[in-house]
């Protein structure tokens, strides 16, 4: 099965979309084509990782293009065979005022329930909190998430730099506002941090998934903490080699994550970025890191188990997995 629980809005953007909507905008023509400024050549560190994504942030500021660009999103993982896509976007980068970020998240919600309705895959938008922002910004987003809690939004995330903004405790007024919404919680925790940032995003922020946690597998303690208390990871092996986070896809920590009995899920991040989707980071669980078809089976199970999914659509993926 393709369950996708970790990709983001602003990695999904087409580039000939990007030079669509950049005419449109006025925005300068780039000698090297969007397709460049959109796609890192190879590996490099989070910060040039996240100054790639931020390429597509104009394409944002209004509700039409940012309807497009999901609508596309989600059109782009039904031909690639997804069973689910739950998509994170990050409205605060592109609207400070509360009435507009609820608009270009209503927008980005309808663009994504066009393409479901028309294809038949279900999708979910999760709201991102961001590391650099304000915990007054931040508790506008979740403010905004939790208004929209009828209207697509499943859940609330926290992404940006954690190098450079490591401490969670300005954003725990955010996540309470979410919890009390219904909404599922996730955090990026551990990507370029150290282990305990992933303990802290359970214990401080309520999340119940982590996103990256590459790091988590440095601290045994940790990692036997994350496996006993069912805690699931968001593995998406290729962005962790984009991002330095690992040296080479196989030094990915996913087979010892299995081994420790840690609950695994699958993303692909950005694939715009890193031009690996999650048809790819799949073929890199077997390839790469000795995934059986046992283990594949697990993570189908996990993932729909793991979605913020409403009851319904959960019940018929559970209809498709194998028996
Ligand atoms: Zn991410």
């Amino acid at each position: 099965m393709l369950i996708n629980l970790h990709s983001h809005l602003e990695g999904r953007v087409r580039p000939e979309t990007a030079a669509e909507l950049a005419a449109i905008e006025g925005l300068p023509t780039l000698s090297d084509g969007w397709q460049r400024a959109i796609r890192l050549g190879g590996p490099a560190d989070l910060t040039v990782y996240l100054e790639k994504v931020a390429s597509t942030y104009p394409f944002f500021r209004t509700p039409d293009a940012a309807r497009r660009i999901a609508r596309e999103a989600v059109e782009d993982a039904a031909a690639s065979g997804h069973d689910y896509l739950e998509l994170r976007f990050g409205p605060a980068t592109h609207a400070r005022d509360e009435r507009r970020m609820r608009d270009v998240v209503l927008a980005v919600a309808e663009g994504m329930r066009e393409a479901s309705t028309a294809s038949g895959v279900p999708s979910g938008l999760v709201l991102a909190a961001l590391r650099h922002h304000t915990a007054e910004v931040n508790e506008s987003v979740a403010r905004v998430a939790a208004l929209c809690a009828g209207a697509g939004v499943v859940g609330f995330d926290l992404a940006g730099d954690e190098l450079l903004h490591p401490a969670l405790e300005p954003h725990i007024s955010a996540f309470d506002i979410a919890r009390a919404a219904g909404l599922g919680i996730t955090c990026h925790a551990a990507e370029a941090a150290s282990a305990h940032a992933a303990r802290e995003a359970v214990t401080l922020l309520g999340a119940t998934r982590i996103g990256h946690g590459a790091h988590i597998i440095d601290d045994p303690e940790v990692l036997s903490w994350v496996a006993d208390a069912g805690v699931v990871v968001e593995i998406c092996p290729t962005s962790n080699w984009y991002t330095g986070a690992i040296a080479s896809v196989a030094d990915h920590p996913a087979p010892a994550f299995r081994d420790a009995g840690v609950r695994l899920v699958l993303g692909d991040d950005n694939p715009m970025q890193t031009g690996a989707d999650l048809r790819y980071e799949r073929a890199v669980l077997t390839a790469d890191l000795g995934f059986d078809d046992e283990d594949l089976d697990l993570l189908d199970r996990t993932s729909v188990e793991a979605a913020f999914l409403e009851d319904g659509t959960r019940a018929r993926l559970r209809g498709r997995l194998s028996p």
